[in-house]
């Protein structure tokens, strides 16, 4: 007999074999027809997947309304997508169909490059699939049959998977909806009506067979799925302003940065213009662990492979490195994947008391890191990046304080970019995992006193994520929401115990009571890269920077040739206050000369005509409201010296410049 207890804790008994969906018509029809996914002890199952026959069980019936049951839906979606395609096309080869943070997709082999025409012709028969209302059944088979089963349905990659990523399972389950059967683990929804309407596909891209770029190239169908229409739209709307602003597009028409296959994919070029923005943050940045009591180093961009074992970074991290330099005598050299164990032999490089400590050295040191080739995006993912880094050495007694400083430092630096939208997720330590360093009482200690800091302080959606530590040692990361709510890993702050320990560098201090003691490591980098930090802040603030990072502050534009002169001598003031500007002194129009700088997202122009000359006014026009009328030029130098001082945002990503006015007369233009 099966006791079930439901979440308001009253209890049902069955003595035949039951479903979750047999459970929730016995509570209703309404809930039978609306549930779509059951959670065992909290564990996801099909609807109509059978309970245990015996014992007792907590059961939930889920509907749409339950957060769990959108990606189940969308997976189930990607198998009617796949189902589709295969309907369409001849010989399709299926090769995985996962879901994403917002969607889902799936790669095939196909006879021929599907484009965005084919979409609506792919949408078309998903409908007629969800029209129909198949029920998705699940089928257990053993590990022969199922490798048969694959061969006859001519899916190679199905068989190789199972082969190779399935060798150890014994029992192998596939689903099937009307005439399509797939290899699946599940799970799924209870047929393919409950998908609804608002499913939609997006774009399609290459791929590479489990991400191998020696192997078979693929075409990747991504598309989305809502359980309401309205959201779909939301969604649209979003991946539209997403586009507007994305960093590759904006990097180009600003003249921030480039990629060229020539250097290597994955390693970006800054232009001037960017590497205005750049310096201009490593100078706050600077400012800030000036003021804060750290030390800059510098250290080179190769160190032996020696190094990296004793770190454990090699090999424990060598799949995500570049290979290894080798020279004819047998020394090898790595590109340093990480600044740590440089730092740490500065440590060392003398003898140190507990009256040094703590001991903070900092540096923006250039690292490089091998990602597959597939997962290059402009600026965000790269082969090699630039990290705002420091290592803190310092007590068991002072981590605590160093910590909270380093967690106030990131919080700072990100809410002066009008970064307000952030959560903090503690990563600890998968109990299971095997690629960690260290011993268990000494992670234990490292994650407690994680927490209590944390827990101190005012750290917005603090979550534990099991599995996200650092090799070395549990960490809080920033995760910061963009204004389109978008999700980018940014700062962190990770505590070690590890490499300073015996097993690794053997870190030591002269204690009060004259006996060497072991140092803890704080590793930090409040922006994590410049490179992504700098490719978010150009999608936060689509490519309009604040004034104080802006490449080009201020333009004075001439309305003729007589104010030349005039224009010239404004230059040369703002120039000599410190702001970053040029004149366009061109023989044309003033209209065109503003519309230039507006495309160019310039905050400020400095307009001048034979009045201003006259009188010594500048007439502004602020890139966000627009014109200000004339003001003193000392008075207008003055306002924007002290917007830059106190960088000051004044608004995050605005959807289009100030608009021109119409019919400005009071001016002579
Ligand atoms: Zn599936
Ligand atoms: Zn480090």
């Amino acid at each position: 007999m099966l006791t079930v207890i439901l979440p308001d804790e009253s209890r049902q008994q069955f003595e035949k074999p039951v479903t979750p969906f047999e459970v929730a018509t016995g509570i209703g029809p309404g809930l039978a027809k609306a549930a779509v996914l059951g959670e065992v002890d909290g564990r996801p199952v099909d609807l109509h997947a059978p309970l245990p026959r015996e014992g007792e069980v907590r059961l939930r019936l889920l509907t749409k309304q339950d957060a769990e049951t959108l990606a189940v839906m969308r997976h189930s979606c990607a198998h009617v997508m796949a189902q589709a395609v295969m309907r369409l096309f001849e010989g399709v080869q299926l090769a995985f169909g996962p879901t994403t943070a917002s969607g889902f997709y799936y790669d095939f082999a196909l006879p021929r490059p599907l484009s965005e025409e084919d979409f609506p012709a792919i949408e078309a028969e998903m409908r007629k699939i969800v029209k129909a209302d198949e029920r998705f059944e699940r089928l257990e088979v053993p590990r022969g049959e199922a490798l048969k089963l694959c061969q006859e349905l001519g899916q190679e990659f199905k068989v190789e998977h199972i082969q190779t990523g399935l060798a150890d399972e014994e029992t192998l389950s596939f689903y099937r909806q009307g005439e399509f059967i797939d290899l699946c683990r599940g799970k799924h929804i209870p047929s393919t009506g409950h998908i609804g309407k608002a499913f939609k596909l997006l774009s399609v891209a290459g791929a590479y067979w489990k991400g191998d770029a020696s192997r078979q190239q693929l075409q990747r169908l991504y598309a989305t799925a809502f359980f309401d229409k309205n959201q779909l739209s939301t969604h649209l709307e979003r991946l539209e302003e997403a586009k507007r602003r994305d960093h590759r597009v904006l990097g180009k028409q600003l003249e921030l940065f480039t990629i060229s296959q020539l250097v290597g994919s994955g390693l970006i070029l800054w232009l001037p213009k960017g590497a205005i923005i750049r310096q201009t943050l490593e100078e706050y940045i600077k400012d800030e662990l000036r003021r804060r009591g750290y030390e800059a180093v510098y250290t080179p961009n190769i160190g032996r492979v020696e190094l990296y074992e004793i770190s454990g970074h090699f090999p424990y991290y060598s799949d995500s490195q570049f290979p290894p330099i080798e020279f004819k005598d047998g020394e090898r050299y790595l590109l340093k994947p990480m600044n740590c164990p440089h730092h740490i032999i500065i440590y060392q490089s003398k003898p140190r008391s507990y009256r040094d400590l703590p001991v903070r050295l900092a540096e923006f040191g250039t690292v490089y890191r091998y990602e597959q080739s597939g997962e290059l995006s402009g600026m965000t993912r790269v082969r090699g990046f630039t990290q705002d880094d420091a290592h803190i050495f310092c007590t068991e007694e002072q981590v605590a304080d160093e910590f909270r400083g380093c967690l106030e430092m990131t919080q700072t630096v990100l809410s002066s970019l009008g970064m307000n939208d952030y959560r903090v997720r503690l990563g600890f330590r998968d109990p299971q995992g095997d690629k960690y360093v260290g011993g268990r009482d000494v992670w234990d200690r490292a994650e407690a006193a994680l927490l209590e800091v944390c827990q101190t302080m005012d750290l917005p959606d603090m979550t534990i994520e099991r599995g996200e530590a650092a090799f070395y040692g549990p960490k809080a990361d920033f995760v910061v929401t963009d204004c389109i709510g978008r999700e980018w890993q940014l700062g962190t702050v990770q505590l070690d115990y590890n490499l300073p320990s015996a097993e690794r560098f053997g870190l030591e201090y002269i204690g009060a009571d004259n006996h060497p003691h072991r140092p803890v490591m704080i590793h930090r980098a409040p922006l994590g890269s410049m490179e992504r930090f700098v490719g978010v802040l150009i999608e936060h603030f689509a490519g309009a920077f604040p004034l104080w990072l802006a490449p080009e502050q201020v333009r004075v534009l001439t309305v003729s040739e007589k104010s030349e002169a005039y224009g010239r001598e404004v230059e040369r003031r703002l120039a000599a206050a410190g702001l970053r500007t040029s004149g366009d002194y061109r023989g044309v129009k003033l209209s065109p000369k503003v519309r230039d700088a507006q495309v160019e997202l310039i905050p400020y122009m400095f307009v001048v005509g034979e009045k201003d000359r006259d009188g010594g006014t500048v007439t502004v026009r602020d890139r966000i409201e627009g014109d200000l009328g004339p003001m003193p030029v000392d008075a207008a130098i003055t306002k924007l010296r002290a917007e830059i001082d106190a960088k000051t945002v004044r608004q995050v990503a605005p959807r289009r410049p100030a608009p021109l006015a119409d019919g400005e007369s009071e001016h002579e233009y």
